[in-house]
């Protein structure tokens, strides 16, 4: 135990020692999972408001792990990003799903786009346009049907070598969406020096669009502003079909959440496409 001042004492030193020596476990099975390949990516539809049908879907990777099962991102995103291990899981992820893509694309079921999530890590590693050009070549995939999903905070880390980059990837006809939107703290007028194409509306102004009037309102600003900087907008979260509706009636340009599907496995999302293609 520690003082901490006062009459308070502390007793975390302990708990930390515990936590560290899980952390090393953890972070040892997550080095060998990448060599096992022990990642599995699922996907998640977007559905195109004007079309009324799926465009796109967000791959989102999860751990297949030996005991423990099926890993959400949450409990090993946080110690990959610390540890960099991110960068080759973002590899993997990259790599996978542009394959799956290519798959559909040769199965005629439509130009259908994959977005894949991007880490400041993999930015600060400044190989990613390298790495772009290397799964793009060998999987064939056009790359206007990649998206890359970053925030704006990656962003900001290094503003104008990090342009350049996104630049660099959108001549290669590469998309570029900005996820989490609305909970970055940068300012507005970054955004019109950022070269993207979407803005996709962060969850959390979803969630209670139907009962809340600020919400409500900061959703429509978001979307007429977007528009009036021609990006496209996506909304996130989206899990009724009264969020459904009243986005439809602010021009939200497509949806993303369970109200169209959970993120599934490629199985499951191939199914999806094959009843929608017969539709
Ligand atoms: P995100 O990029 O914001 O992804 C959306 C998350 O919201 C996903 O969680 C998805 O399952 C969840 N979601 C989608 N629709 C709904 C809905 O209607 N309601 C609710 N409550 N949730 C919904 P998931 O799959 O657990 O991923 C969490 C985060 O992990 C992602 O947030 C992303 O930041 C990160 N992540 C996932 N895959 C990757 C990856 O391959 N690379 C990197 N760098 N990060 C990833
Ligand atoms: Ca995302
Ligand atoms: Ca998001
Ligand atoms: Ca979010």
């Amino acid at each position: 135990a520690k003082r901490a001042g006062g009459n308070n004492f502390q007793f975390y030193s302990s708990d930390m020692r515990v936590a560290s020596v899980e952390q090393l476990a953890l972070e040892t099975s997550l080095r060998k999972a990448i060599f096992k390949n022990e990642f599995v990516v699922h996907y998640q539809p977007k559905m195109d408001l004007g079309r009324n049908c799926i465009t796109s879907v967000e791959a989102l990777v999860r751990w297949q792990h030996p005991t423990m099962g099926l890993l959400p991102p949450k409990d090993f995103i946080p110690l990959a990003e610390e540890t960099g291990l991110i960068s080759a899981i973002g590899e993997l992820v990259l790599e996978r799903s542009c394959r799956q893509a290519m798959q559909w694309y040769n199965s005629g079921l439509g130009d259908i786009c994959v977005s894949v999530n991007l880490s400041a890590h993999q930015f600060r590693k400044g190989n990613v346009l390298e790495i772009v050009d290397r799964v793009l070549e060998t999987t064939g995939l056009p790359a206007e049907l990649l998206e890359l999903e970053l925030t704006e905070s990656l962003i900001m880390e290094d503003l104008d070598k990090n342009i350049a980059l996104l630049q660099a990837l959108r001549t290669r006809g590469v998309e570029l969406s900005l996820d989490d939107f609305g909970t970055g703290y940068s300012s507005l007028s970054y955004l019109k020096r950022f070269p993207i194409d979407t803005l996709k509306i962060d969850r959390s102004f979803i969630t209670e669009l139907d009962q809340s009037p600020d919400d409500a309102a900061i959703t429509r600003a978001i979307i007429d502003m977007a528009h009036s900087l021609n990006l496209r907008v996506v909304a996130e979260g989206v899990e009724t079909d009264s969020h459904l509706e009243i986005l439809r009636g602010m021009g939200c340009d497509s949806i993303q959440g369970y109200l169209i599907s959970r993120p599934v496995p490629e199985a499951e999302l191939l199914q999806l496409l094959e009843t929608q293609k017969q539709a």
